[in-house]
């Protein structure tokens, strides 16, 4: 798609009203030839749809630059889930560096075959040491250790019982294993309660996260986990928010709520405060024995590049070494929130770093969207169905790199831009 569209370049009037849930059904002959009605509405909306996949010319750094309309533009980030500022950490590059020169690019075969190294495997001791658990293992992506895990573990009989507001690579997990697949309500313990109770004797899993992404809020976790006791269910958290970010030593939402202890299985992610790119899941030795076979996404995939590897391995010291960069991060978003709630700005539930700039109205989502580009600062449209059509937002990351000049200047332009439209229609 063109990145310098003009918005009255437009073919036809973009329908609003029109979300990604219209156009599902397959209605062509040839399942390769998607909905004409589908190309049609991305066509006509090609200037809202600019907004995405925009591509970055720099770091993921507090300040960043990104190709917008064809040219370079700064840009203050509150995009990247860079939480403790290591993307770009001379100790991470260099540790990459090293292992690029040593093992070269990638792994070239799966963990099971011929893709695991001895930095792997030295990570997979060194999550699990960190996460005081006997194993630990990794995968290519986040997506595909959430999908692998709970699909190689939940069988046809069993429940997966998830929070409304569960990640995709939760939800497809469950439905790949063909598990009873239930929802109870975002954080309800009484909706919960409901739906433990619809299938009991049968073997149920809760799968909530510890800070959710799009909300920014955490899961309830002690609640969650007295009621899911309660009726013998086990819990499956996923920490791919919190993890290195939360609690006193960065072991995520379950070291912060302090409820290690009752949580089997850690899952986390190396792509949001690692600054990576994969995923690992960490418990006892015979439950990760049994999923080195039964996580398709583990077996059947490549193993990460030993650059990554190295890479996380370093990062992982450095949140270790460094718990000021929590601090940091923490300060940084309790500020950046109240200043958001005092011009007027709606964050929802969020009590963290990742905070929802709500805007409730897809037309002006985009609008404004662009606004905000073009005077310098980067949040990330949230449309449906990522999030209820009344919640269409933005949402906003902030990382313990950002220093108050940054957050400052993107507070100004965001008063100036969103304050009025959001007033306007008040
Ligand atoms: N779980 C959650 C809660 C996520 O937000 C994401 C991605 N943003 C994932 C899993 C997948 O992780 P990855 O991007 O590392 O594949």
């Amino acid at each position: 798609m063109s990145s310098n569209l003009n918005r009255r370049e437009s073919v036809q009037e973009f329908d609003a009203k029109l979300s990604l849930a219209d156009f599902v059904v397959g209605d062509s002959d040839d399942p390769l030839t998607p909905p004409l009605a589908f190309t049609q509405w991305r066509q006509a909306g090609a200037w809202e749809a600019s907004i995405y996949e925009p591509e970055m010319l720099a770091t993921a750094d507090a300040r960043t630059i990104i190709n917008y309309e064809g040219r370079p533009r700064s840009v203050i980030n509150l995009c990247s889930y860079n939480y403790l500022g290591l993307a770009n950490h001379p100790e991470v590059i260099s540790a990459a560096r090293d292992a690029l020169a040593k093992y070269g690019l990638g792994a070239c075969g799966s963990p099971l075959l011929s893709g695991m190294t001895d930095l792997h495997r030295q990570l997979e001791r060194r999550v699990a040491g960190f996460l005081r658990r006997e194993d630990a293992m990794l995968f290519n992506s986040g997506f595909g250790g959430a999908l692998g895990t709970i699909s190689g573990l939940l069988r046809k009989t069993d429940v997966a019982i998830l929070d409304t507001r569960s990640h995709l690579s939760l939800r497809d997990g469950a439905v790949l294993s063909r598990s009873r697949v239930d929802r109870f309500e975002h954080n309800d313990l009484a909706s919960l309660d409901a739906a433990l109770h619809r299938r009991k004797g049968r073997r149920q899993l809760v799968i909530v996260e510890g800070i959710y992404s799009m909300d920014g809020d955490f899961a309830n976790l002690k609640g969650l986990l007295d009621m899911a006791e309660s009726h013998r269910a086990s819990v499956f958290i996923d920490e791919a928010h919190s993890m290195l970010g939360c609690g006193t030593h960065g072991r995520g939402a379950a070291e912060h709520f302090g409820v290690e202890t009752r949580i089997p299985l850690v899952y986390g992610t190396f792509s949001k405060a690692f600054a990576a790119v994969g995923g690992f899941v960490t418990g006892a030795v015979e439950t990760l024995d049994y999923l080195r076979f039964y996580a398709h996404s583990y077996g059947y995939s490549c193993a990460l590049p030993p650059v990554i590897v190295a890479a996380v391995l370093k990062a992982l010291d450095i949140a270790e070494r460094e718990p000021q960069l929590r601090v940091r991060l923490w300060d940084n978003a309790r500020y950046f929130r109240e200043q958001l709630n005092s011009i007027g700005i709606d964050t929802g539930t969020s009590t963290t770093y990742i905070m929802p700039l709500v805007i409730g109205d897809r037309a002006r989502m985009y609008q404004l969207g662009h606004e905000l580009r073009r005077r310098g600062v980067w949040v990330a449209p949230v449309d449906y169905p990522a999030v209820p059509e009344d919640r269409i937002c933005f949402r906003a990351c902030v990382t313990a790199n950002h220093t108050r000049a940054d957050l400052d200047e993107a507070l100004n332009i965001i008063a100036d831009t969103l304050a009025p439209a959001l007033l306007q229609n008040a």
